[in-house]
């Protein structure tokens, strides 16, 4: 992606000041991604987690969340980076729904940081957004989950691919559905295009996305990134759901 100049940036930051993720006002100093007052409100998840999903775990005693012990996934391991509070919960509703692409570059460059270490430690080769399907992209003109791992991707030099893995089902929002509907729902809906196996074949490969619930989109997604020939899939999302109780 060609980067924008300094002066262009300046521009549109002029024109089109950003908001901040938090309040969703315009940031303040103004030109920020983020107030200051609002960024000591995102606090990443703290305490024990799950070993393979990142879930928070009410029993530090414990390795795995729920989920985790009572299925094996696609993808190896993730992280998930901020829990699923309110103040999230609105931020990624703006990023989806309500054209805050801005929030998305704020929530990639953070998670950069963030998820520096794991990203090297897994020896990433790749980022690639899960995609939504072509109608529900053209309709809401972006992909959230793209535009994470584009500022992911600038900050880290890695490079993004949103061509090898499509969606080929419209599938119904995951929210609507209950955890057994939600694997079936998720069943089939990931292709591979044929120039994409040479692509993805012996690599590291990270998913990224907006939210981590029961892993089911992701784990699809693994799945038919690993069936072409991908060596290890791994994710990150900017939120993770908690734990359910067994
Ligand atoms: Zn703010
Ligand atoms: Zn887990």
């Amino acid at each position: 992606m060609r980067k924008r100049s300094k002066t262009g940036e300046t521009l549109l930051n002029i024109l089109y000041p950003r908001r901040c993720p938090v309040c969703h006002d315009i940031a303040a100093p103004r030109g920020q991604r983020i107030c200051t007052k609002c960024r000591e409100k995102l606090v990443p998840v703290q305490g024990p987690r799950c070993c393979i999903c990142s879930k928070p775990l009410e029993d530090p005693q414990e390795e795995y969340c729920g989920d985790c012990r009572r299925i094996s996934h696609h993808f190896k391991k993730g992280i998930g980076i901020f829990p699923y509070n309110p103040i999230i919960q609105n931020s990624l509703y703006q990023l989806k729904y309500g054209q805050r692409q801005e929030y998305g570059v704020f929530y990639g460059e953070f998670a950069a940081l963030y998820a520096q270490k794991e990203i090297a430690q897994w020896k990433i080769e790749m980022l690639i957004p899960v995609p939504l399907h072509r109608r529900r992209q053209e309709k809401r003109g972006y992909n959230q989950a793209e535009i994470i791992a584009r500022s992911i991707g600038d900050k880290l030099d890695i490079p993004v691919n949103i061509r090898s893995l499509y969606r080929r089902k419209n599938t119904k929002p995951q929210k609507e559905l209950n955890p057994s509907e939600r694997k079936n729902n998720m069943k089939d809906a990931f292709c591979i295009r044929k120039s994409g196996t040479e692509s993805v074949n012996g690599k590291n490969i990270l998913l990224t996305d907006d939210i981590y619930t029961t892993g089911a989109t992701l784990d699809a997604a693994a799945q038919c990134l690993r069936n072409a020939g991908a060596k290890e899939v791994y994710f990150l999302t900017i939120a993770v759901g908690r734990d359910r109780p067994v």
